[in-house]
C-alpha cells in the first residue's frame, strides 16, 4: 500500500521543529530540504537541509525535480520529487516540514494529505519566540513576521489546525491526528 504524505506547516518561529522532537508518532521518512540559505550553528549538511547554491536549486526546478518550492525571505527552500514519490510508493509515510507557499503546492497537486497547520496563541507570542531563538537580525525577523500574519491568513487550507499554545500538549494532539489517520486508516 502507498504510503501517505504528511504536510506539517506554520509560520517560522511557531516551533514546528521542537513540536516534531516532542511528538511520539514516527512511523515516517523525514524529507531533508533543499535550501540555498547559510547554514546556522548547530546545523548539520544532510540532516537539517542540503544546504546548495542557488544555480543548483534553479536547476532542479528546471529539470522538474522539485515537488514543491518556495522562495521565503530571501532564499529557496524545496522539496526533492524522486525521494518523496519513492518512500510513498514503497509505503512508507513522508513528512514534509515546510513554510505555506510551498504547503499550498503540494495541496493542489496530491490527492489524500495528512495537512497539519501549527499556530501560534498570538502573534505577540510569535514575535517574542523568534527573538529568544536568537537566529536572525532585526530586519529579518521583521521579515519572518510579516510572512507570518500572510501564512495564517491561508489557515483554512488545511484539514488540521493545532495552537501550539504548549509544546507537549501540542506534540499530543499532533500524535492523535497522525495515530488516527495513519495507524487506524
Ligand atoms: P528556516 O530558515 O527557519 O530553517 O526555514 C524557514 C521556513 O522554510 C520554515 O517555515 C521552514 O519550515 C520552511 N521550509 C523548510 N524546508 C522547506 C521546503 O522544502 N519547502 C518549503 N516550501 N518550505 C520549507
Amino acid at each position: 500500500m502507498r504510503g501517505k504524505l504528511i504536510v506539517f506547516s506554520g509560520p517560522s518561529g511557531v516551533g514546528k521543529g521542537t513540536i516534531r522532537e516532542a511528538m511520539k508518532f514516527n512511523n515516517f521518512k523525514f524529507s531533508i530540504s533543499l535550501t540555498t540559505r547559510e547554514i546556522r550553528p548547530g546545523e548539520t549538511d544532510g540532516i537539517h537541509y542540503h544546504y546548495v547554491t542557488k544555480e543548483f536549486f534553479q536547476k532542479r526546478i528546471d529539470d522538474g525535480k522539485m515537488l514543491e518550492h518556495a522562495e521565503f525571505v530571501g532564499n529557496f527552500y524545496g522539496t526533492d520529487l524522486e525521494f518523496v514519490n519513492q518512500e510513498l510508493e514503497n509505503g512508507k509515510n513522508v513528512f514534509l516540514e515546510i513554510e505555506c507557499q510551498g504547503a499550498l503546492q503540494v495541496l493542489d497537486k496530491v490527492e489524500d494529505v495528512v495537512s497539519i497547520f501549527v499556530v501560534p496563541p498570538s502573534l505577540e507570542e510569535l514575535e517574542s519566540r523568534l527573538r529568544t531563538r536568537g537566529t536572525e537580525d532585526e530586519e529579518t525577523l521583521q521579515k519572518r513576521l510579516a510572512k507570518a500574519r500572510e501564512e495564517l491568513a491561508l489557515k483554512n487550507h488545511y484539514k488540521y489546525v493545532v495552537i501550539n499554545d504548549e509544546v507537549h500538549r501540542a506534540a499530543y494532539e499532533i500524535d492523535q491526528i497522525l495515530d488516527q489517520e495513519i495507524n487506524k486508516a
